[in-house]
């Protein structure tokens, strides 16, 4: 690792430094032809093969069964909040579930109720979203004529993340999930989803590029009034090409599914996530209370850990002194405070490590 600094950001994240090194080396001249791949056309042979690469080392990594397509658009995993309502509903009366664990659920649940009859199944609000209730215990309130049960599968903010996945019970058995935060970093059998989706700046490439997996029966039924840019059928039979798509963050996505292929594939991926959370947990956990994560341990997340400082008067502290270090970014979202290390596959080991060196060595110092 070279650079000066670990990122712990939440997301515009740090990327492996073997894709931006390799990005930078073609920058220039994308493998001789003369032009930067932000120059070329996008229905050109350069750019062609860039996203059926990216497409196919995706498939590769996620095992994505043949009837679902892998859509590469624009407008954050934000815009998927409106698209997809707009897409798996025929008309804003239908009924859709939502089980909300934390600000993007309730985001998602918002945003929906303009284009379908959202429910609330479910909501960790009450216990600041610090944990997940057993799944069984809410089933009894699942709509069974939703169109689609709702999840985030990993709380950017909250730091909490579903470990097992609830079981829809409407007629379709849809499960849709936001995977923004954790996409990439463990294998997901996406036979059980009927729609995953995913904005590309945490774990796979930078802002701008959005991830639709759907299953292809659920293409071709959204409202009249979805926007030619929202709908899933346009983009598919379009192979992503309907308009010009973010081309770079595309090359770049690319760049990073043959780095996690070249690192063994996700089971490896999620091995290496375990080992770096597991390590700063247990530094939070072993602290004598000095430092505190709020989330329930079944639950907690791999990629994003929040915690605090028992005297909170520290905090602005640890984060300054931590940034003079060489460990940037660590300031909780502005909504819940605190501290927030995010550690998404790029992260190196070493970064959590220095980090738990930095934050004993702070805690002694501060007795
Ligand atoms: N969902 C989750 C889980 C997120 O973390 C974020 C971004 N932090 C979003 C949705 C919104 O994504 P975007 O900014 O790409 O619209």
């Amino acid at each position: 690792y070279r650079r000066p600094v670990f990122n712990f950001a939440a997301g515009p994240a740090t990327l492996p430094e073997s894709v931006l090194l390799k990005a930078q080396a073609e920058l220039f001249d994308y493998r001789g032809s003369g032009m930067s791949i932000m120059e070329v056309s996008h229905r050109g042979k350069e750019f062609d093969s860039v996203i059926k690469t990216a497409e196919s080392d995706l498939r590769e990594l996620l095992s994505v069964p043949d009837d679902y397509s892998v859509l590469f658009l624009q407008g954050g995993a934000t815009t998927q909040f409106s698209a997809v309502p707009l897409n798996l509903c025929t008309s804003p009366s239908d009924p859709a579930d939502f089980i909300v664990t934390g600000s993007w659920g309730d985001k998602a649940f918002k945003e929906a109720s303009k284009y379908c009859s959202p429910n609330l199944v479910w909501s960790g609000k009450s216990e600041k979203y610090t944990d997940i209730a057993d799944p069984d215990s809410f089933a009894s309130r699942q709509n069974p004529d939703a169109k689609y049960l709702h999840i985030c599968a990993n709380e950017t903010i909250h730091g909490v993340e579903f470990k097992s996945y609830p079981i829809p019970k409407n007629k379709n058995s849809l499960l849709v999930a936001d995977m923004s935060s954790n996409f990439c970093s463990k294998p997901v059998d996406v036979s059980s989803f009927g729609l995953i989706y995913a904005g590309a700046q945490k774990n796979i490439g930078p802002s701008g590029v959005t991830i639709v997996i759907v299953r292809n029966d659920l293409l071709g039924s959204a409202q009249p009034s979805t926007p030619v840019m929202l709908d899933y059928k346009i983009h598919a039979d379009a192979a992503s090409l309907y308009n010009t798509p973010p081309c770079f963050g595309i090359y770049v996505c690319g760049l990073v599914f043959a780095d996690l292929l070249d690192q063994g594939g996700l089971a490896e991926i999620q091995r290496k996530n375990e080992e770096k959370a597991g390590f700063l947990y247990g530094a939070i956990d072993g602290s004598q209370g000095f430092y505190v994560c709020p989330v329930e341990r079944s639950v907690r997340s791999l990629m994003n850990v929040p915690f605090t400082l028992r005297r909170s008067e520290l905090e602005k502290k640890f984060i300054e002194e931590a940034a003079k270090e060489g460990m940037v970014q660590l300031k909780g979202h502005r909504s819940v405070g605190g501290v927030r290390a995010s550690i998404y596959n790029a992260m190196p080991l070493a970064g959590v490590e220095k980090l738990v060196a930095f934050m004993k060595d702070f805690q002694a110092r501060h007795p």
